[in-house]
């Protein structure tokens, strides 16, 4: 069988553990990348420039549009977020499963350029947990932390134009969930028609 490499969204709101289901998987299986985005957002501690993000001023995010360098982009809370596109091409290529972590608005631009993308949403067991887990992080003040607790509730809509969620409750479980969604999607008819059709006409030289 083939084996092209399947593009994948995960999104969910923030907080939920998604950056920590995908290191997870990453360090676990061998044959996922996983973009890493540009934004103009300032780094956390501890986040370094090409590692988590691609640290841009503004001027720069905006030359990357205007130079068709991003398949989506959008802007959350007051920054703009995008992913580059010769990472992702140049990994699908190679066969790669290749994992995008961005935003509800950047999953249904990517879903409308490549209609069989994998679109994965992660979600807390319970509401409060969000709000625990985001004071628990310790990255971002109680002002922020409302923005983003505010930007859930928005994002709850768009849950229906995703194809499967994952409720991230214990971790390994829901690394597991992601993994077999994804391994799955290898399995589709339409990503083996070429191996369906090389077998099917074997079988009737041979048979009939
Ligand atoms: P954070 O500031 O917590 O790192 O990310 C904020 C939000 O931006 C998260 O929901 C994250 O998934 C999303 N995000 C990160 N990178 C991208 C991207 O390249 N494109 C889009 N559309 N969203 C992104």
């Amino acid at each position: 069988m083939s084996r092209k490499g399947v593009l994948s969204v995960i999104s969910g709101f923030s907080g939920v553990g998604k950056g920590t289901i995908v290191k997870k998987l990453l360090s676990e299986h061998d044959e996922y990348a996983v973009s890493i985005s540009a934004t103009t957002r300032a780094p956390r501690t501890g986040e370094t420039n090409g590692r988590e993000y691609f640290f841009l001023t503004k001027d720069q995010f905006e030359s990357m549009i205007k130079n068709n360098g991003l398949i989506e982009y959008a802007k959350y809370v007051d920054n703009y977020y995008g992913t580059p596109r010769e990472y992702v091409e140049g990994k699908l290529a190679e066969g790669k499963d290749v994992i995008l972590e961005i935003d509800a608005q950047g999953a249904m631009q990517i879903k409308r350029q490549y209609p069989d993308a994998v679109l994965i949403f992660i979600v807390p067991p319970a509401a409060e947990v969000l709000r625990k887990r985001l004071i628990g992080r310790g990255t971002e003040s109680m002002d922020k932390i409302t923005d983003r607790l505010k930007r859930a509730g928005e994002e709850t809509a768009y849950i229906e134009h995703y194809d499967y969620v994952v409720v991230n409750d214990m971790l390994d479980e829901a690394v597991m969930d992601v993994h077999i969604i994804i391994q799955s999607a290898h399995m589709r008819r339409k990503e083996n028609e070429d191996f369906i059709t090389s077998l099917s006409k074997e079988i009737k030289e041979k048979f009939i």
